[in-house]
């Protein structure tokens, strides 16, 4: 992993401030979980993170590196999105393999490191299967390999559980957890479930109305009087 550095990161729509001058230090593989309600600029956080909006103010930094204008194929992240925007006409290998055919990786290479990200989700006897015919879980694996098949420094996820039954849920946050410890990627979630913030976060940063209002250990956060 590597550490993220955010100074004074604003965002406004119209007369809206979405992000308010946020700082923030996530630090090199860490869990960081930004919790807030609907509405607090959660996913417009991690949008400017993925470099998919453009912040007006601020700057973000990747291991030092300012990346504040780098397009998102260039700024080494993986994203994993609620809905997963799979691509549904192609197959499982296709989906996972698709970012690597962008950055223009060979076709061995690419074969090697989609069963390697499959094995790593445990989906790899479903390389030929279509999206349509996998269960919600599933195609959440498929989500989540695509994103670490370039072998990102920084994962990013936007509620990527909240399709999920619950006690399909619970089981996803272990295995993320899990994929992220070996992986050792910097990991930033977003969530507005408290309990998914504690079960799985190093730290937690709890956004409202464009700000960040407390950031601490999960346990710190919830025993302070
Ligand atoms: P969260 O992810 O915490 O639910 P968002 O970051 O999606 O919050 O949104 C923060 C606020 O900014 C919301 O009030 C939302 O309606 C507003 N917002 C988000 N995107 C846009 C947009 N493209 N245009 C106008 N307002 C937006
Ligand atoms: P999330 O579920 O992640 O909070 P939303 O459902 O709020 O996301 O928003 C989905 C998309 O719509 C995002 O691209 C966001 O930027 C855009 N959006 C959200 N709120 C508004 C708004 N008030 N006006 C225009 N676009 C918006």
């Amino acid at each position: 992993g590597v550490p993220i550095q955010i100074r004074q990161l604003s965002k406004v729509y119209g007369s809206f401030r979405a992000l308010d001058a946020v700082d923030l230090d996530v630090r090199s593989g860490e869990f960081l979980t930004l919790l807030g309600p609907s509405g607090s600029g959660k996913s417009t956080l991690l949008m400017a993170l993925a470099g998919f909006s453009r912040p007006n103010s601020g700057s973000i930094a990747f291991d030092g590196d300012e990346v504040t204008r780098r397009p998102p194929h260039k700024r080494n992240i993986g994203v994993v999105f609620q809905n997963y925007a799979l691509f549904p006409h192609m197959n499982v290998a296709a989906n996972v393999g698709y970012p690597l055919r962008l950055r223009r990786v060979g076709r061995a290479e690419t074969a090697d490191r989609v069963r390697r990200a499959l094995d790593l989700v445990q989906l790899s006897s479903m390389l030929e299967r279509t999206i349509d015919s996998l269960s919600g879980g599933q195609r959440q694996r498929v989500a989540l390999a695509r994103a670490i098949v370039f072998e990102p420094k920084i994962l990013l996820m936007d509620e990527p559980l909240s399709a999920l039954d619950k006690k399909l849920r619970e089981h996803m946050q272990i295995e993320i957890r899990h994929l992220h410890e070996k992986l050792g990627v910097t990991t930033i979630y977003v969530t507005h479930d408290q309990r998914e913030a504690l079960t799985m976060s190093d730290r937690i940063a709890v956004i409202n109305q464009g700000r960040i209002a407390q950031i601490d250990k999960p346990r710190e956060l919830y025993e302070a009087p």
